[in-house]
C-alpha cells in the first residue's frame, strides 16, 4: 500500500513556483494537464505523471471578490478566480491588479509572497 505524502506531492511545484515558473501534472499515458497534484492521473487513473513548464496564458472563467478572510493573513478583499489554462488545465488562484478581470479575459501569471512561498497569482495579460 501506498503512503499518500501530500508534501511530497506538491513539493516539485513550490520549487518552481519559488523560481517563478508555472508547472502543472502532465499524464505521461495519456497527455492529460490537471490540477491540482494529485497521485492519479483523473482521466486515466495512471500514476504515471511529471511536472510540465506552463506558459501562464489563460483565460478567466470565473472571478468574484473575497470580503471575508478565510484565515488570519489575508487581507480583504481580494479577487479570486478560476483561470483556463492555455494548455487545457484549470486553476483556482488570486486576481490581482486595479479591477477584477471579466470572464473570458486574456490573464497571465505572476507571483505573490504569502505565508513565507512565493505563490502565482494572475492579472489581466499586457499584450
Ligand atoms: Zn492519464
Amino acid at each position: 500500500m501506498t503512503v499518500l505524502d501530500s508534501t511530497a506531492l506538491t513539493a516539485d511545484f513550490w520549487a518552481a513556483a519559488a523560481r517563478r515558473e508555472l508547472v502543472r501534472p502532465v499524464c505521461r499515458d495519456c497527455g492529460h494537464s490537471f490540477f491540482t497534484p494529485q497521485v492519479a492521473c483523473p482521466a486515466c487513473l495512471s500514476e504515471d505523471w511529471v511536472y510540465r513548464p506552463s506558459s501562464g496564458r489563460g483565460t478567466v472563467y470565473s472571478a468574484t471578490v473575497v470580503h471575508k478572510a478565510p484565515s488570519p493573513g489575508f487581507t480583504v478583499p481580494f479577487g479570486l478566480g478560476v483561470i483556463d489554462l492555455e494548455e487545457g488545465w484549470s486553476m483556482l488562484a488570486t486576481l490581482v491588479g486595479d479591477r477584477l478581470p471579466q470572464i473570458g479575459s486574456a490573464v497571465e501569471v505572476t507571483w505573490v509572497e504569502r505565508d513565507g512561498r512565493t505563490q502565482p497569482a494572475f492579472a489581466e495579460a499586457t499584450s
